[in-house]
């Protein structure tokens, strides 16, 4: 399947993917997100995990890595290994237990944690433009691609607003 790609204008453009993200996504699915510092990671977890139900504060778990929520809409663990200093940590912090198949797993700097951790069902890629961020999402699963062919087209998902979308 083709990446799916769309170029979202500002922050509000990156939490609303993120919600479209929720409500496609089926509870268990491991999803990586790519990109540099600032890219938008942690803005589009905010609006993933406020469709799943979430109301309170969401921040990057820089020091912890790993931080729990349990929302009305199921548990999403969200990750953020940019300080994890090497991939087998995350066996002692009980990261098998995560990845029970039941709850979400939204992972920031996988590259981090590569060599333990499992392939992503969907990774998502957020690169920096002048005027925006562009987003690729693939899939490498049955699932993972489940989810992108349920993402909507970009004219429904903002009004026209996204420039570039290419399934
Ligand atoms: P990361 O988690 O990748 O380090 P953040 O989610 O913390 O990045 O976002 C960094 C900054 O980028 C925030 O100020 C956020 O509002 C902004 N941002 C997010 N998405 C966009 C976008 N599509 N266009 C412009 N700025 C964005
Ligand atoms: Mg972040």
């Amino acid at each position: 399947m083709n990446p799916y790609k769309l170029f979202l204008a500002d922050p509000q453009a990156t939490e609303a993917f993120g919600q479209q993200l929720a409500h496609c996504c089926s509870s268990g699915l491991v999803v990586f997100l790519r990109g540099h510092l600032g890219a938008g990671k942690t803005t589009l977890v905010r609006g993933f995990l406020r469709a799943m139900g979430h109301q309170g504060a969401v921040k990057s778990p820089t020091y912890t890595l790993i931080e729990p929520y349990t929302t009305p809409g199921g548990v999403v663990n969200h990750l953020d290994l940019y300080r994890l200093g090497d991939p087998d940590e995350l066996e002692w912090m009980g990261m098998r237990d995560l990845l029970d198949g039941k709850q979400t797993c939204l992972i920031e700097w996988p590259e981090q944690g590569e060599g333990w951790l499992p392939p992503a069902d969907v990774t998502i890629v957020l690169r920096s433009r002048q005027d925006g961020r562009q987003l690729e999402a693939v899939s490498a699963s049955v699932r993972g691609e489940q989810l992108l062919h349920c993402l909507p087209p970009v004219p429904a998902l903002q009004g026209g607003k996204m420039l570039e979308h290419n399934r």
